[in-house]
């Protein structure tokens, strides 16, 4: 039978369990605003699995209708986090998208932050973490800093190339690595066969403590998303290389 990117990928975990390593996977979705068919399928197809996930809530309008839908899920399920304010670009045309940019006045922006932390605590409790998950996986550096003033203890953006300066601020980033997205290409779930290639590469090339977060976006998910993440719950719940952490457990107490 010849080799396919799935079974590389279970073999390139199989080496790390006879190592003795584990990779510690987790689960971040963005763009939760209010309850739908999509959401529901999205957590129950990670509540199978027993897999928690964060979803990063656009805070200005969003309310109890959403509240009361992730509350019926449970705190150990379901986390929320801070996605920005409105989800707003404030960037010039042709610039790259951002609502968390010097485009406005800190102060301005900060406050908005401040708001949607403090409106989302009100809305979850303990379900809430103080995590920031800024839109289009975009701050400006010199909005990090202040943020611990203003209540958080972690930020959540996409690892690439460019995402050494972040490792200089005192508070952490909490990477994801894997979009399961083809943006470009009409926001369409991106085929198993590359993901799987991707995920093999990151899971050799890592270390003995190597933790990889997936991103989703559960209202453009279509079945080829869908069938790629049921896949990943199933092989990754059941190797022995595999954990799935509970997104709380990344900010320190
Ligand atoms: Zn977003």
């Amino acid at each position: 039978m010849p080799t396919t990117p799935e079974k590389r990928f279970i073999e390139a975990l199989d080496t790390k369990a006879g190592a003795g390593r584990r990779i510690r996977f987790w689960l971040r979705d963005d763009d939760a605003v209010e309850p739908s068919d999509k959401l529901t399928r999205f957590l129950d197809g990670a509540g199978q699995h027993a897999i928690p996930a964060l979803l990063a809530v656009i805070p200005q309008e969003t309310g109890e209708a959403l509240q009361s839908c992730l509350t019926s899920f449970g705190a150990d399920r379901v986390r929320v986090a801070v996605h920005g304010w409105s989800h707003q670009n404030h960037a010039a045309p042709g610039e790259k998208k951002q609502e968390l940019g010097l485009h406005r006045p800190m102060k301005t922006v900060l406050a908005e932050l401040e708001a949607g932390l403090n409106k989302l605590a009100c809305l979850y409790g303990e379900q809430c973490i103080p995590m920031l998950v800024p839109p289009w996986n975009r701050i400006d550096a010199a909005l990090v800093d202040p943020l611990s003033a203003i209540g958080y203890r972690a930020l959540s953006t996409f690892h690439d190339k460019k995402s050494g300066w972040k490792a200089s601020h005192a508070l952490p980033f909490h990477e994801t690595h894997v979009d399961i997205i083809n943006w470009k290409a009409g926001s369409i779930g991106r085929p198993s066969d590359a993901l799987f290639n991707e995920m093999t590469g990151l899971i050799q090339s890592s270390g003995s403590d190597e933790v990889i977060g997936i991103l989703t976006h559960h209202l453009v998910h279509d079945d080829q998303a869908t069938g790629f993440l049921s896949r990943l719950f199933e092989i990754t719940t059941s190797h022995a290389a595999c954990h799935w952490i509970d997104p709380a457990t990344l900010i320190k107490s």
